[in-house]
């Protein structure tokens, strides 16, 4: 072992101070800067920008489509958990990518032996208030929607007897936006079938797209105006296949999403799902620059740092492994800043003001799971504990997560390298299983996590996350200072929508 110095005097071995969230402030800075007029847009991946520098964690007690939906709408990202069968995510992923569209290039469609029974049954798995009616060469023959299906009592009709036959208002492939609002406002229609010159169905254009785009103006979006969506893999034959579905259903970004991004398998997966697909790869978790750089080098389009950060994660207890998040973060960034890759920094966010510290310590975004597992779009039912209500949050690595519960089988094992254990008994957990507060929508909570992180970049001077990137300044604190920046020696009678004791 060297004995040269390392940090403060120690060997070599103790090279380095890892500091984290509640271990350091960011400096106020001269500034003239009006919080609300910064621009917090940020790149999630080499290709993919999002006007909100946040992500939903892919945990099965946090981002499904519901959450990916109105993450995305809100500007910032969701990735889908890997908790799932390959088809049941992939499903996930049509329900995001068809939520909302400028034109829906494959719409739900039934054939006219269908019956309104069947319709419904569409119509609530996909949201949706009525389908085209198509024969079997895609002719388009009429449509159904709740106003042809309102006073029906007989669910086993067929559509062809209820539907609004042909001819219908349609518009011809490769209509423009401004024609399409003018056809469904002066119609006072809902649908816009888009028909090919042999009246196949080839679209469809709903006026819901456009109140949307009204309503959530910086919604994240792909070049088709469909929301975006990312969605976790592991590692292996299976993952690869299950990667390739996803890409298929849609899917804008995939994200290796291991608790050691530093592996072989890992780096192997990242270079073969570049080398095989177009779709934006995020590689991870790492906690060191030398983990950062073998993504880089492996083609990663982003890099997720984070090891034993979590709340709900016992990574670092267990095996005594991980690495103080702000400083992961910084050393992340020393590999990834040079080569053009976004750091995403993943877990150990407690309050909005972390959100400029993972900034200016180097991150493009935040992946947050505790603070958005209380909202009402994240999976799982509310509990009323003590006239207070919950929701239940827990690590992808406890217990809960990685057992085959009846003929439910786990798909989050080998996140912790656990593939190969056999019995559930066997099981090693690297997390714990909890419940947070609820939350309400996401759009509020997401309203507060953004009004933080906009009155941070008033203080740092900055208007833009460059900016804050590169003139932030961390001050370290003591213990003494952590209490100070707390609310003290009052007692709290009204909580904040921001702030809570943890
Ligand atoms: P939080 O925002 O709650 O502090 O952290 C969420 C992050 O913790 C997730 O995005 C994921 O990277 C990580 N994570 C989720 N479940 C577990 C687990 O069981 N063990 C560990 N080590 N990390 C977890």
């Amino acid at each position: 072992m060297s004995t040269n110095p390392g940090f403060d005097g120690l060997p070599a071995k103790f090279a380095q101070l890892g500091l984290t969230y509640d271990d350091v402030l960011l400096l106020p800075g001269a500034s003239d800067v009006i919080p609300s007029e910064v621009d917090t847009t940020t790149r999630i991946t080499r290709n993919i920008s999002a006007r909100l520098p946040l992500l939903s964690s892919a945990m099965d007690t946090v981002t499904e489509s519901r959450m990916a939906i109105a993450m995305a709408r809100q500007g910032g990202v969701g990735v889908l958990h890997r908790n799932l069968s390959i088809e049941d995510q992939a499903a996930q992923v049509d329900l995001v990518k068809r939520s909302e569209a400028g034109m829906v290039s494959n719409p739900v469609t039934c054939p006219p032996t269908a019956t309104i029974g069947d319709v419904e049954e569409l119509c609530a798995r996909y949201r949706i208030s009525g389908t085209p009616v198509v024969d079997e060469n895609g002719i388009l023959l009429g449509i159904v929607t709740n106003r042809d299906t309102r006073f029906e009592t007989d669910p086993s009709r067929p559509v062809l007897d209820v539907m609004t036959r042909m001819p219908l208002i349609t518009a011809p492939v490769g209509v423009s936006k401004d024609e399409a609002l003018r056809l469904l406002s002066t119609n006072k229609i809902e649908k816009l079938p888009i028909i090919d010159t042999d009246g196949r169905l080839t679209g469809l254009i709903t006026v819901k797209d456009f109140t949307k785009i009204m309503e959530f103006p910086f919604a994240t979006k792909d070049p088709h105006g469909r929301l975006v969506v990312g969605a976790a893999v592991g590692v292996g034959e299976e993952s690869y296949k299950r990667a390739m579905t996803l890409v298929e259903a849609g899917v804008d970004f995939v994200v290796v999403d291991t608790a050691h991004g530093h592996s072989g398998g890992v780096l192997e997966m990242v270079a073969r799902i570049k080398r095989e697909t177009s779709v934006d790869v995020v590689g991870g978790n790492i906690a060191t620059r030398a983990g950062a750089q073998a993504l880089v080098d492996a083609g990663a389009d982003g890099v997720k740092v984070g090891v034993g950060p979590g709340s709900i994660c016992t990574t670092r207890v267990v095996a005594g492994v991980g690495a103080p998040q702000v400083t992961a973060i910084y050393e992340a960034s020393l590999a990834c800043r040079p080569a053009g890759v976004p750091v995403i920094g993943d877990g150990g966010l407690q309050y909005s003001g972390d959100i400029p510290k993972a900034i200016v310590a180097g991150a493009d975004s935040v992946m947050l799971g505790s603070l958005l597992a209380g909202c009402e779009e994240s999976p799982g039912e509310l509990m009323f504990i003590n006239g207070k209500q919950f929701k239940s949050y827990r690590g992808m690595g406890s217990l809960a997560a990685m057992q085959t519960r009846g003929d439910k089988k786990s798909y989050s094992k080998d996140r912790y390298g656990l593939q190969d254990v056999g019995s559930d008994d066997d099981l090693v957990p690297q997390g714990v299983e909890g419940q947070v507060p609820y939350r309400g929508p996401l759009a509020s909570v997401a309203h507060q996590l953004v009004g933080g992180l906009q009155a941070g970049m008033g203080y740092a001077g900055a208007t833009s996350i460059a900016e804050l990137q590169e003139n932030g300044q961390l001050i370290r604190i003591t213990a003494a200072g952590l209490k100070e920046s707390h609310p003290h020696d009052i007692q709290m009678t009204v909580e904040a929508p921001n702030y809570s004791r943890r």
